[in-house]
This record gives structure tokens, sequence and C-alpha cells, in this order.
């Protein structure tokens, strides 16, 4: 018995402790009645304890498994240009897949008219969400004022353009920065070590999380914004099943399948943690065992995770649209320019933690001069499509790193379709 468990890869492992916190949660949900078996002792301790112990781990990891890793890959890549050309290229192929995802949610929410019809005044509105970024503020925000703060706080762009500059100087100054070159690299081997060990608690601590959301989750208010979710959830399933393999295989020739077999353990933890920043290290690791050079994925997951959320801009899409065709207002084609833009941009600038895109929606909206008020009509659902839009933001940024490892010829392809096994890895790839 005990020889069958441990063939069980980690992978099938999460999907285990997914399924089964799911039927628990539902389980206690609808049957257990008693408030101190089910909320005391279970959600307010036990499963919270679990989960949210699960993901302060994966978060304790981030920023120095992150920065260690940028350093030492950029440091052993001897041609400097080469960072130039990946940072460019998964930017570019970053705000390509949001713009898509927004317009994929406009045409949604012009299709099926989600907001058509809705009595306002029928679903509670409290919106407590504010937000007030320029562009202008997003851009200057990558720039650190004090590194060791933002190191601190774990503000992930400016982390990653010192993590550059680190490795960059250490490639330049090369014997004379031997030592420190030396530390970073001892470091980020403890920092994947310590990951690797982590990992080992994932299924439990997605237990714990599915089985406190599902036992807690108020499933009437979904039913007057039915319209409203459906139309989320299909823009999220062609973003993921339809355009992510369609520019896998028209970009790159690789097999879909075989990327969403070994991917879908990061898209369940995505979707019970619902931040794509805790999933960080779970996805590098995957990646790594997808053939991409951690080099590559070191340094495009953390900014994916933070300038990347496809889902996101899907939620958002629709939610402008529903917005609009809920209080009457005509949307025409320079405003919905206007919702492209600002999702893209709201995409750049918030970090991936759970329910952001809810704050960066009021952004969206003012851009085009819808009442803010209606953010509070679907703050009540927002927790369960935050789930599924955190799942497609970590394959978003999954599916662009491939492609730009495959361009990058940082892909090792024999490892991506099973012909070989994963390699040791100690950043010396793409050189
Ligand atoms: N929870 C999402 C993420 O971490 C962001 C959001 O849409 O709220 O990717």
């Amino acid at each position: 018995m005990i020889e069958i468990f441990k063939k069980i890869s980690l992978g099938n492992w999460i999907l285990i402790g997914m399924i089964l916190g799911l039927i628990f949660g539902l389980f206690l949900n609808f049957y257990v009645d008693n408030p101190f078996i089910k909320n005391v002792i279970l959600m307010d301790n036990i499963f919270y304890l679990g989960g949210n112990g699960f993901i302060k781990l994966m978060k304790m990891l981030v920023v120095p498994l992150v920065f260690c890793s940028i350093v030492v890959g950029v440091a052993s890549i001897s041609d400097i240009r080469k960072i130039g050309a990946i940072g460019g290229r998964t930017i570019l192929i970053y705000i390509i897949t949001t713009a898509i995802a927004v317009t994929l949610a406009l045409v949604i929410g012009i299709i099926f008219k989600p907001g058509l019809g809705l009595n306002m005044a029928s679903v509670a509105q409290s919106s407590s969400v504010v937000m007030n970024q320029t562009m202008t503020d997003t851009i200057l925000n990558i720039i650190p004022d004090n590194p060791i703060n933002s190191l601190a706080n774990g503000d992930m762009l400016p982390v990653i353009i010192f993590g550059l500059l680190i490795g960059y100087i250490l490639a330049k100054l090369k014997e004379k920065t031997q030592i420190i070159n030396d530390i970073f690299t001892q470091g980020n081997t403890i920092m994947m070590e310590m990951t690797s060990i982590v990992m080992k608690f994932a299924p439990i601590g997605v237990f714990c999380l599915m089985a406190k959301t599902f036992g807690s989750l108020g499933f009437e208010a979904i039913i007057p914004l039915t319209k409203y979710v459906s139309c989320v959830l299909l823009g999220l399933a062609i973003q993921a099943f339809v355009v992510y393999p369609g520019l896998l295989v028209i970009l790159t020739r690789l097999n879909p399948l075989k990327f969403y077999r070994k991917f879908f353990s990061v898209m369940f933890f995505a979707f019970s943690s619902s931040t794509s920043n805790a999933t960080i290290p779970l996805n590098i690791e995957k990646l790594s065992e997808l053939g991409v050079s951690r080099d590559v994925s070191s340094f495009t997951i953390p900014l994916g995770a933070t300038i990347n959320m496809d889902g996101t801009a899907i939620m958002q899409g629709v939610a402008v649209m529903f917005a609009a065709q809920a209080y009457g207002m005509d949307l025409g084609t320079s405003a919905l320019l206007t919702v492209i833009f600002t999702a893209v941009m709201a995409s750049i600038g918030t970090a991936g933690v759970p329910s952001v895109g809810l704050v960066t929606l009021t952004m969206v909206f003012n851009s085009v001069g819808l009442p803010v008020a209606a953010i509070g009509v679907i703050f009540g659902i927002d927790h369960i499509l935050d789930m599924f839009r955190t799942a497609v933001n970590v394959t978003g940024d999954a599916i662009c790193t491939l492609i730009v490892s495959f361009k990058n010829n940082s892909l090792d392809t024999d490892v991506f379709n099973g012909k070989k096994p994963q390699k040791e890895e100690n950043h010396h790839v793409t050189d």
C-alpha cells in the first residue's frame, strides 16, 4: 500500500488534496450545522492554519528565491544583450496576451449582454474599493526608492530590477566580485532545496484551502449574477484552452497537451490560493520539469506574476460591459479601446495577490466614466471568480515563458516531450 502511495507524483497529490478538500468543504456546507465543530474547530482553526500556513510558507520563499535566482541567472549569462532580448520579448508577449484577453472579454460581453435587464437595486451594493494609480506612477514604481525596503515589502518589480542590476555587475566584474557571486550561487541552491521541502506540504495546504472556501461559500450570491459569472468563466476557458494552446502551437509547435498534463497542479494551487505571487516557486519548479531553464523562468515568472494578469483582464472586460449595460450606458469604440489600454496598464501595475483585480477595476471604470458603485454588485461573488482567474493568470505566465524560452533556445524540447529526464540545473544554460 505504502509503495502505491509513494508512486503517486506530487502533482497528483495536489489534485487529490484539491478534490478531497472540495468534497469535504461542500459536505460541511450542506450537512454540518453544528457551528462549534464547523466554524470554530474546522474553519477558523484547522483549515485556516493549514491553508494560510502553507500560503505563508510559499510567500516566505518568494523574495529570496526570486532575488537569488535572478542575480545568479543574469551573472551567468556572458552575453548581456540576451537579457535585453528575453526581457523585451517577454514584456511584449505579456502585453499582447493581456490585450487579447480584454478584447475577448469585451466581445463576450457584447454578444451575451450579461448586464441587460439587471435590476441594480436587487443586489446588495457595498463598494469600499478605490484605486488611484496613474500610468506614470506605474512606470516610476518599477525603480526602487530603497532596495532594502522593496525586498522587505516583497515589491516584485523593484526587486527584479535590483536583482538584474546586481547580476549584470557581477557578470561585468567577474573575479573581482567572485566571493559575492559564490554567496548568491549558494544562496540560490539553498532556496531551491527549501522550495522542494515546502512543496511537499502542498497537498495538505490545498486540501485546507479548498475545504475552507467551499465550506463557507454562499452560493446564493451567484444566482442574480449567473450571466455575469458565466461570461467570465467562458472568457477564462477560451483564453486557457483555445488562445494559449493556439499560441503555443503557432509559435513553437509544442504539444499543449503535454504542457497541461504537467501544469495542472500549478493551476490547482493558484486556484485554491488565489494568488499568483505565492504560486511563483511552484510555477518555476514545474517549468523546469518541462525543460525550461531556470535562468529564464526565474526572471519571467515573477515578472509575469506582477505584470501579466490575463484572467484578471477578462473579468475586468466582462465587468465593464456588465456595468455599462446595467446602467444603460453606450460605450463607443474609443471607450472600448480605452478599456483595453487601461486594463493592460492595471494588470502591469499591481501584484498578484487575492482580489487585487477588483481594486484595479476602479481604475478601468474611472477611465470610461462608469459608476464605481457597480463594483459593489459583483463584490460578493468575486472570491470564486478570483480563484478561476488566478489559475488563468499563472497559466499565461507559463505559456509566455515557454514561448520566450523556445525562441531563445533555452528550452530543452526533449525534456518537454518526455524523451529525456529533467536535468539538474545550476544556471548555465542560456550562454
Ligand atoms: N488573485 C489574482 C492573482 O493573484 C489577482 C486578481 O485578479 O485579483 O493573480
